[in-house]
């Protein structure tokens, strides 16, 4: 007697378990519209000791929770505001070239991979590949080493190309848009008059030494 044994070929679908670190409300957008539009269902968290002064840090993490609570998306939240820490770690960063920004994204990104490893994510990225403002490249060898380091795996893209399409859902679904990136330094920046005229004075500096560089060379 012949026995015929059926082999059913089992096909594993895995969904990706992904930890969407989220800066703010309005920046979530479109990288929520792009990963539903991937098949990925983002879960949310809010770490961002970079947020100051307190009413603004409050108002940003609101507008992060309004956002998920329109688009049905789970979020975890860091409620703890934590300038003087920040401001422990960025005077001395201000002394190095870019150091601040750069301790700010290593600050973020490494606690983003830290909880996405030990609340068993498959995955991490952030809403900062969104921003046409932030240091992308930087951001991204940053978080390939955090992955590295706590072994949970980095999603990258780059969310850049839906920046307008992002601000139109923001003003859509009436989220706070924030006019300057978080900290009190970048807010000094955006309002002081004498730091952004000193800006365009070298700006202008840095064209006229192109120019010449150019005229020389042809
Ligand atoms: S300017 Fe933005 S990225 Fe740089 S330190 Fe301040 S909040 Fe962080």
């Amino acid at each position: 007697m012949t026995i015929w044994v059926y082999h059913i070929r089992q096909i594993e679908v895995k969904i990706l378990k992904l930890l969407l670190h989220m800066c703010c409300g309005p920046c979530s957008c479109y990288p929520v519209k792009k990963l539903r539009e991937n098949g990925i269902e983002p879960v949310g968290y809010f770490f961002n000791p970079n947020i100051h002064p307190y009413k603004e840090w409050e108002q940003r993490l609101s507008t992060a929770k309004k956002f998920a609570e329109k688009v049905g998306m789970e979020i975890h939240t860091d409620e703890n505001y934590r300038l003087r820490e920040f401001l422990k770690k960025a005077l001395p960063a201000e002394a190095m070239p870019n150091g601040r920004c750069t301790m700010c994204y290593t600050w973020r990104l490494e606690q983003t991979a830290k909880f996405a490893a030990e609340q068993g994510f498959d995955a991490f990225t952030s809403t900062l590949f969104y921003s046409i403002y932030q240091q992308h490249d930087l951001m991204r060898r940053t978080a390939e080493h955090f992955a590295l380091k706590y072994d949970v795996k980095f999603y990258y893209e780059d969310f850049r190309p839906g920046w307008q399409e992002g601000i139109d859902i923001s003003h859509e679904l009436e989220l706070y848009r924030q006019p300057y990136c978080g900290c009190i330094f970048s807010e000094e920046e955006r309002y002081s008059k004498a730091i952004r005229k000193a800006r365009k004075k070298e700006n202008k500096a840095k064209k006229r030494a192109r120019l010449a560089a150019e005229a020389a060379s042809v």
